[in-house]
Parts: structure tokens; sequence; C-alpha cells
């Protein structure tokens, strides 16, 4: 469970906006969560994460659709409230798990980093020793 939350598998989508195919990299953690498929996933790109992807993905990580909006330029989008509380609904869901990941990950590090710790000092007691017995 835990090495799987940076588990990624790659996909690609064509982009509406930026008339191009975009090779991403969608967690393994969201299909195992999904309650049902295709599940959505939300992705930002462009220069300054202007451009929101709405996607579709299947099982086998295959992207079955693909709506891309220009944040700069919503109002010229259309957009149905409903589809706008779907996202937001869904964006709030991936921030949930950014931060419960971000739990576990921070929590791996002290662990990590205690660690890291003892095995220096007990380094620092052997490189202690073997410089003691030199001086005899
Ligand atoms: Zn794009």
């Amino acid at each position: 469970m835990r090495n799987s939350i940076i588990e990624c598998v790659s996909t690609v989508f064509y982009c509406n906006i930026c008339k191009e195919n975009h090779k991403i990299e969608v967690p393994i953690t969201i299909k195992q969560k999904a309650t049902s498929f295709p599940f959505q996933y939300i992705y930002f790109h462009g220069t300054r994460d202007n451009i929101m992807s709405n996607l579709y993905i299947d099982a086998d990580f295959k992207v079955r659709g693909a709506e891309s909006f220009n944040l700069d330029s919503l109002e010229t989008n259309f957009i149905t409230r409903n589809k706008s509380l779907n996202i937001i609904r869904e964006l709030a869901k991936q921030l949930k798990d950014v931060r419960r990941e971000y739990k576990i990950l921070n929590e791996r590090f002290n662990d990590l980093n205690e660690k890291y710790l003892a095995l220096k000092f007990e380094f620092f007691c052997l490189e202690k020793e073997i410089n003691e017995n030199k001086n005899i």
C-alpha cells in the first residue's frame, strides 16, 4: 500500500485546446479508489496551468473521453452548471487524496530521517573508536 502511493501509469489523450496528444501519468491509487468505470480525472497543464482537462479513464488506463477548457477564456466556453459542479466535486476529492498522501509521505520521511540520524550517530561512534585505536 505504501509503495503504491507514487506508482503511476502513463496514458495519452488528445487535447482540443492545444490540438495535440498529451502523455500524462495517472496515480494507480485513483483507479483503486474508483467506484465505477470509466473514472473521472482532472488534469491541469499549459504554461500557467491554465488548461483544465476533464478526463474519463477506463480500467486499462485508456482515456475514453476528454474535454479541455481554457480557464483564461472560460466565459467563451460553454460549460453547464452540472458539469461545473461535477468538476468541483472531483477536484475536492483529488485535493483530499493529495492531502492524505502528503501526510503519509511526511510520516515516512520522518521515519527514514530518524533511521538516518541513528545510523549517522552509529557511524560517528565507530569512527571515534577507530581513531582511538590508531593512537594506541
Ligand atoms: Zn492541452
